[in-house]
């Protein structure tokens, strides 16, 4: 299946991967318009095609704000192949916008559809033991096939150990969970390292093997539906207060500037080749 069949929304264009997809501005930062289906078959097609590393992150409200403090941070998701909308308060500002989003793209979602591919997984990050937790989870219930787990860290003196084990295993997508920005700013720093270890495809995947390995409970279907993640967290862990305080202050800045937006009458974003 091309994609575009699925939706219309994307239009094939030079070269296999050279698809067309919607870009929205927020705050200034990048996100795609994409599904779920979508960044699948693009990640897959990547996995098989690209010549070089392609950098997936999928982005939330607070991980605008930090871009907006972190001009290095920016830059990486600037430079981003696909930035997904992962969060209810990017799809809320991309409608006040007036170019609104088909839905939310999480890196649980995407590790979790990626397990039921063909595709070579290695799981990088998390307390020690829980990324391989999380491996045999998706071995078990999804046949994934995972060719590696490593939890490392983000410091720079164990980056040589962690590349090693990386290219030792070869995967063709590597899942980084060392919490946004760190795992985000790693793999860019890494791009290099990463496309000679034959990886195709890096994406920050934040809390996804906790919840794969049942180390914090993942929210009620119905809880993320609503879009209430952010609250749900708030309650199971309270500790993460402090970074939640720029919400209300992202929900501010996005109304302002979606109202800005419309008054300027520029609803539309240009599209946006990828890659
Ligand atoms: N983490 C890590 N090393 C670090 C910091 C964080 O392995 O130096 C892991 C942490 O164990 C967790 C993941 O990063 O599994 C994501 O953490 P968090 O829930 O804070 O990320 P978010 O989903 O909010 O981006």
């Amino acid at each position: 299946m091309r994609p575009e069949d699925a939706t219309g929304r994307m239009t094939e264009m030079l070269g296999a991967t050279g698809w067309k997809l919607r870009r929205v501005l927020i705050l200034g930062l990048p996100v795609h318009d994409v599904t779920l289906a979508e960044a699948v078959q693009l990640i897959l097609a990547w996995s098989r095609e690209a010549s070089d590393l392609q950098q997936v992150i999928t982005l939330n409200p607070e991980m605008v704000m930090a871009a907006r403090r972190d001009p290095a941070f920016r830059a990486v998701v600037e430079r981003a192949a696909l930035v997904t909308p992962d969060g209810i308060g990017l799809i809320l500002a991309a409608h006040w916008r007036g170019t609104p989003l088909r839905g939310r793209v999480t890196g649980v979602d995407l590790v979790e559809a990626l397990a039921r591919t063909e595709v070579r997984l290695f799981f990088l990050g998390a307390a020690p033991g829980v990324a391989e937790r999380a491996a045999a989870v998706l071995a078990r219930s999804a046949g994934a096939t995972i060719v590696g787990t490593w939890a490392g860290s983000p410091r720079p003196e164990d980056a040589p150990e962690t590349l090693a084990r990386i290219a030792a295993a070869r995967p063709d997508v590597l899942c980084v969970a060392y919490g946004a920005p760190a795992q985000d700013c790693w793999i860019a720093r890494h791009r290099t390292e990463l496309t000679a270890a034959g990886v195709r495809v890096a994406l920050g995947v934040g809390g996804t093997f906790d919840y794969l390995a049942g180390i914090v409970p993942r929210p009620p279907r119905i809880v993320r539906h609503l879009g209430l993640e952010w609250l749900y967290r708030l309650l199971r862990q309270p500790w993460r207060w402090r970074r939640q305080l720029v919400l209300p202050h992202f929900a501010l800045l996005a109304l302002a500037d979606g109202l800005a937006n419309r008054l300027a009458g520029r609803e539309h974003d240009e599209p946006e080749a990828i890659p």
